[in-house]
């Protein structure tokens, strides 16, 4: 049984996902990529935008890799635990005392 797991920005977001899941063996079925030339003014919803589709026992695995690439990046602060500083999370080495965040 097929899931849908990803609704797509467009097709190229879609062809990028769908290339990512199928590098980790993960096969996957674009749906509405068809539809886009001839949407027209049609808004971007679930129904018109491409999604991507895989057997639910890929489902979970699918998921993860995909949160994986779209989580946003960020740079938590951390906490030296050398001297106690707080470092901005860009860096990987305490200004302070040198101490390397593990
Ligand atoms: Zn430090």
């Amino acid at each position: 049984m097929l899931k849908r797991v990803y609704v797509a920005a467009d097709p190229v977001d879609a062809g990028f996902v769908r290339g990512l899941l199928e590098s980790s063996g993960v096969s996957t079925l674009i749906k509405g990529d068809m539809l886009w030339g001839g949407r027209g003014e049609l808004p971007v919803t679930d129904d018109t935008a491409p999604t991507l589709w895989v057997s639910s026992n890929d489902y979970a695995r699918a998921r993860a890799l995909i949160e994986e690439i779209k989580r946003p990046v960020e740079h938590p602060q951390w906490k030296c635990p050398g001297c106690g500083e707080v470092n901005d999370g860009a860096f990987h080495q305490c200004w302070q005392c040198g101490t390397v965040c593990a």
